[in-house]
């Protein structure tokens, strides 16, 4: 109570010396003051530019503050020099006031701040986010491009299941006709030659009975490879029966087609007499050349009636059809 008593009496007051009238000493006071004040000055001014210019700064607010909280730091410095000549003390106590309040905010606004800032992740963390993150993205990549590796395997099996003839891997019946009919187009806006041969494999039925069906495959499979060997790249063959064959030959008139079916037929009855494993088998073949008009339709009848022909005259014979 005396402290308090003696506070607001005036006995509290200290001297009026003034740097104790000592040059060394003002200069010492005014010189540092003076420094603090500048440079209290251009912080906040570089703090507000940060502010303004990052957009990404987070807690962007406590910088300002801290400017604020410089900038009336800096004031009172002033005020001091003000002071030694002038005798300002309430401007002076007012200003640092406002210091105190504004420091006092910094003060608990950096601590309650603080939990926060701490935990957010260090550049070095992040970095090692960022390589970690960047591996996944490989492992990601590699994955991706090993499944649509996986898919382009996948699809060109499907594809070829879907046009080929599990037994003889032959053309199957479908894809033949496919290309049968684009091939009589290109004949036609062309104008070239075509000619196809349809076969037959003689009493097959008396194979399977004599040697089993299993045999009975083999010798299928064995037929298509002989038809195989005679054919150029250009040609096509699929099995489009259980024992009939249809060959397409583009550019190819019907007696070349006829020489070649005969050498065909040749090769299958060479083939089994040489292969003793092989139920021995040969083929009846019709063979029709495309003429103008012709579909898909018409020049396979013709070619199955030359076949039936074939059939006719005792099998294991070649018939070519009249146009
Ligand atoms: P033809 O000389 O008049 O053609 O007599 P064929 O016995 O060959 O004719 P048919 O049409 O009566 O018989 C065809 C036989 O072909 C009957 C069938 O069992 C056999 N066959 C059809 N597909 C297959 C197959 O995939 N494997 C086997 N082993 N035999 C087949
Ligand atoms: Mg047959
Ligand atoms: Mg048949």
């Amino acid at each position: 109570m005396e402290f308090i008593n003696n506070l607001l009496d005036g006995d509290f007051m200290p001297h009026g010396h003034c740097l104790l009238w000592r040059t060394d000493l003002l200069i010492l006071h005014v010189g540092g003051d003076t420094l603090t004040f500048i440079a209290y000055m251009l912080i906040p001014v570089a703090l507000v530019r940060l502010v303004k210019a990052r957009d990404d700064l987070r807690f962007d607010w406590m910088f300002l503050l801290f400017a604020g909280f410089i900038f009336f730091c800096g004031a009172t410095h002033i005020l001091g020099i003000i002071n030694v000549w002038h005798g300002y003390y309430y401007i002076h106590g007012i200003i640092k006031s406002m210091t105190g309040i504004i420091s006092m905010l910094t003060a608990i606004s950096l601590w309650y701040l603080l939990p926060e800032a701490i935990s957010l992740p260090s550049k070095r963390i992040m970095s090692a986010k960022i390589v970690e993150l960047m591996r996944a993205e490989q492992k990601l990549a590699d994955a991706n491009q090993h499944l649509e590796a996986e898919v382009q395997k996948r699809t060109a099996q499907l594809e070829k299941m879907a046009t080929t003839d599990e037994l003889t891997a032959l053309l199957n019946r479908r894809e033949t006709m496919r290309l049968l009919e684009l091939e009589i187009a290109r004949a036609e806006r062309q104008g070239s030659v075509l000619s196809i041969m349809m076969l037959d494999l003689d009493d097959f039925k008396a194979v399977n009975d004599n040697h089993g069906h299993q045999a009975g495959d083999r010798a299928l499979i064995s037929a298509a490879e002989s038809f195989k060997q005679l054919l150029r790249k250009t040609d096509f063959i699929g099995r489009v029966g259980g024992e009939e064959f249809l060959v397409i030959l583009p550019d190819t008139d019907i007696n070349n087609a006829c020489e070649l079916a005969e050498r065909v037929r040749q090769a299958l009855q060479q083939h089994t007499t040489d292969n003793p494993s092989i139920p021995a088998c040969t083929t009846s073949i019709g063979v029709a050349e495309c003429s103008a008009g012709d579909n898909l339709h018409s020049l396979i009848q013709r070619a199955d009636e030359t076949l039936y022909r074939a059939k006719s005259n005792g099998r294991n014979c070649v018939c070519l059809a009249t146009s």
